[in-house]
């Protein structure tokens, strides 16, 4: 299992939590949940979003920042820019020094 409280605190979590409030989210959760057999060790951590119209999402993963993660490609992945129209993209594993980046 990862240490999930160092993760919590991994500037890509702090980040990606960040972009999810930027697309307009009320509310940004991360959470787990436990199997049925407490012997087994296997938590599934989810990150729920919702909106202030009502609306909201879940994306689950084997860790938060995996969880927090699919939220983003979710949530930004194929989007707009409510700003100045352009495509949105959500890439967690580009760095930014890539110099195939435009
Ligand atoms: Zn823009």
């Amino acid at each position: 299992m990862t240490d999930a409280a160092a993760e919590l605190h991994d500037p890509r979590f702090v980040a990606a939590y960040k972009l999810i409030g930027r697309t307009g989210a009320r509310t940004v959760q991360v959470r787990y949940s436990e199997g049925d057999d407490p012997a087994e060790d296997k938590l599934v951590w989810m990150a729920v979003v919702e909106y202030a119209d009502g609306v909201w999402d879940v994306a689950a993963g084997r860790d938060p920042l995996q969880a927090i993660f699919r939220m983003c490609d979710t949530l930004v992945d194929g989007g707009m820019c409510a700003a100045c129209g352009r495509p949105t993209g959500f890439d967690p594993v580009t760095p930014l020094d890539d110099p195939n980046l435009p």
